[in-house]
């Protein structure tokens, strides 16, 4: 279990090994560079997508996609399954390398509620809405205290929703 500013602490460091910069932060790019790969099969339609570590061949892991969500989800799905990779697969930790473990998306279990998909969800907003340039956006974005979440969303090129809920989790907004 992690706490929440463990979980984005975390992101943090991702982004920095990846010498990310400023929004929009690119997921895709994210798994290439750390020798994941992606592909557009998921055998379940219901599902957005899920990861797993590659067995067969060089590559370190492998996010199964559906291609049929808008992008804005697309980007957060992934985001998420990098979540899974360093939180829940020891990514990169001797965890990785002394195991064969194989992890399943919790999704695959019909929606299952559990504490690691809060945390994937929590490591995908950090890892694509930094706290710091997310609360700087929303007070620039903020007219007679309402904020204009589109406007937000698509500087860090997520959903609507995923800035609203980012704004709520955090204690921004209420
Ligand atoms: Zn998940």
């Amino acid at each position: 279990m992690y706490n929440k500013a463990t979980i984005n602490q975390i992101a943090d460091v991702v982004r920095k090994i990846l010498d990310y910069r400023e929004p929009p932060y690119d997921p895709v790019d994210a798994v290439n560079k750390l020798n994941g790969i992606i592909d557009n099969e998921v055998a379940d339609v219901a599902i957005d997508a899920l990861i797993e570590r590659c067995k067969t061949n060089e590559k370190a892991f492998i996010i199964h996609l559906n291609k049929e969500k808008p992008f804005s989800r697309t980007r957060f799905s992934i985001a998420h399954e990098l979540g899974h990779l360093f939180l829940h697969m020891g990514y990169r930790t001797p965890r990785w390398e002394n195991t064969e473990e194989c992890f399943k998306d919790s999704v695959y279990y019909r929606y299952a509620y559990t504490a690691e998909e809060s945390e994937a969800n929590e490591f995908a907003a950090a890892f694509l809405m930094p706290m710091e340039e997310f609360k700087k956006d929303v007070y620039a974005n903020t007219n007679d205290e309402i904020v204009n979440f589109q406007k937000v969303a698509e500087k860090f090129e997520v959903s609507t929703e995923n800035a609203l809920n980012r704004a709520r989790f955090s204690g921004i907004t209420g």
